[in-house]
């Protein structure tokens, strides 16, 4: 054996490479999840269809062109667990790993072919300093590794609801959103048409927020992108 396998199968021993989705070890070194779990990924159509779940969720509230997501979240699958890892145990990994697959997605599709940038949907500072990282920026940055498209990081930003008594940070409260948001550089966002691009879904009160924000500056058009769908 040489030297570099025995060093390898030392290395499995402690640190053992098993499928983030069902903790079976029977993937390859450079997977995440086994064929298994790949194989059953609840992969929505939502990013070739108008009028999908996502869109109708959101229609009527702000003005977009096209809004999907690329899963179905259920509670107790494996989805459930990687998006956990991927939040709360600093496996940013899985986040770059469903960032490519979201941008191969919007790759294949017409109605989203159109992108000029990506802006990911701030997360609370407070949250950021937490867990070190902004999920929704790992998510652009894997799809921007395979779209090549810039990500406006800096576009708008989020402030702590309780930081100032405006009427905005009360509509944040009642809407239950922690935290209100900021454009910061209009010029950045003017004629371009831009993803806005979150983890998960749910009444879609956070991404209404944001899109309202963005659309003062002056875009050419605003679609939304996220990973998962966590609607009834
Ligand atoms: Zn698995």
């Amino acid at each position: 054996m040489q030297i570099q396998e025995a060093a390898q199968s030392l290395l499995h021993l402690f640190f053992p490479q098993t499928c983030a989705g069902c903790g079976s070890d029977a993937i390859d070194k450079e997977q995440l999840i086994c064929l298994s779990c790949l194989q059953r990924l609840p992969v929505t159509d939502f990013l070739s269809h108008n009028e999908n779940t996502t869109e109708k969720l959101l229609m009527g509230r702000f003005r977009f062109l096209h809004a999907a997501s690329y899963l179905f979240y259920t509670h107790g699958s494996v989805i459930q667990r990687l998006i956990h890892q991927f939040k709360y145990k600093q496996r940013k990994d899985i986040g770059l790993f469903f960032g490519k697959k979201m941008g191969g997605a919007i790759q294949q599709s017409s109605r989203f072919k159109q992108i000029d940038a990506l802006v990911p949907l701030p997360l609370h500072p407070r949250k950021e300093k937490q867990r070190h990282y902004n999920q929704a920026a790992i998510l652009c940055e894997g799809i921007s590794s395979e779209l090549h498209l810039p990500i406006l990081n800096k576009a708008v930003t989020r402030i702590s609801a309780s930081s100032s008594q405006t009427s905005r940070n009360r509509l944040a409260r009642w809407q239950n959103i922690d935290g209100s948001f900021v454009l910061q550089d209009p010029d950045q966002l003017a004629g371009r048409h831009i993803l806005l691009v979150d983890d998960v879904i749910t009444t879609g009160a956070t991404l209404e927020a944001c899109s309202r924000e963005l659309l003062k500056a002056p875009i050419a058009s605003l679609s939304i992108c996220t990973l998962a769908c966590a609607m009834k």
